[in-house]
């Protein structure tokens, strides 16, 4: 046996993270390779209503990697989003739906597709190796394709995402939109968490032209409920801002029935965010009608402003 590959998505792992990870490794245990699923953080309350309603377990948290481990990278190819010690690692493959951000020291095997879901490419991968897709896995892929395309409203939802979410389904066993909704409301509930928590649930940092851009979502099937405590998400974000030298920080309230997403803009660059969408923040909010897409609505946004300002 060889030595054991480390398969993982990012940080503040979402359910695709997770379970493109979790069948990414068991992909490659069925066809013979020594590979192990982790997770780069403490789940959320959606994935693990995934885990446990499919009877999942939860993957081993990987903190830290040994220099020159083996890697497979999930559902993330940008090192600012992965684990300490990436830098170092042996690169063997790449499955991901997001933009390509990666420069690496060996060739490497690379799967990027403008898809909805990083599980709707685990679900060619399998057909390709000719390895059956157990009831189980399915439910924890089909979960995944349900989470990122917010029940198939999102932009980057593709007819691909929905066949295949289909399929899965009834491989699973389950109603998809019952279920669906079902797991879509347990990402919800917020109620529990602190300021600081909510904000770091689903935060991804960009670094782009030296500006350090940190964009975090949820979901939320109650926006004014969540906006209550809007002054103590300042706060927290405030923070953040300072501690680690963010100089724009977005948090999205995406409404998970309207497919619109309130947010709260704070740093010394918020200009660039009301330039991308043409508006000017009110008491540091504002409602973006139909923007659900941090990858494919948010981020090119920024960027576009961030270029046509270094034009002028
Ligand atoms: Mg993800
Ligand atoms: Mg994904
Ligand atoms: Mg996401």
């Amino acid at each position: 046996m060889t030595d054991k590959t480390f398969v993982f998505g990012h940080t503040n792992p979402d359910t695709d993270s997770i379970a493109s990870a979790i069948s990414m490794a068991n992909l490659q245990t069925q066809i013979g390779e020594n590979a192990q699923g982790y997770r780069l953080g403490n789940l959320n309350q959606e994935t693990k209503y995934a885990l446990d309603t499919f009877n999942v377990e939860e993957p081993e948290l990987l903190s830290k990697l040994d220099e020159n481990s083996k890697v497979i990278m999930v559902d993330n190819n940008e090192f600012s989003q992965s684990v300490s010690g990436i830098e170092n690692a042996h690169l063997q493959m790449v499955v991901d739906h997001h933009r390509l951000n990666l420069s690496t020291i060996e060739p490497v095997y690379c799967i990027a597709e403008p898809v909805g879901c990083t599980s709707t490419i685990m679900y060619k991968l399998y057909k390709q190796e000719d390895v059956t897709i157990t009831p189980k896995m399915a439910g924890i892929m089909l979960s995944a394709i349900i989470s990122d395309t917010l029940m198939f409203q999102s932009p980057t939802c593709t007819p691909q995402d929905r066949i295949t979410a289909e399929k899965l389904s009834k491989i699973a066993g389950i109603d998809l939109y019952n279920y669906g909704y079902k797991l879509l409301e347990a990402g919800t509930n917020v109620s529990d968490y602190t300021a600081d928590e909510i904000i770091n649930i689903d935060s991804k940092d960009f670094m782009y032209n030296k500006l350090k851009i940190s964009i975090s979502q949820i979901n939320s099937s109650n926006i004014d409920e969540v906006f209550k405590r809007k002054a103590e998400l300042e706060t927290a974000i405030q923070k953040k801002i300072e501690k680690e030298n963010i100089d724009l920080f977005i948090f999205l309230v995406t409404d998970i029935l309207e497919a619109d997403s309130k947010v709260i803009v704070l740093g010394n660059r918020v200009d660039i965010f009301e330039r991308a969408f043409n508006i000017k923040l009110i008491s540091n909010t504002t409602l973006l009608k139909g923007v659900v897409s941090r990858k494919k609505q948010v981020l090119p946004a920024l960027i576009e402003s961030i270029n046509q300002k270094i034009q002028f």
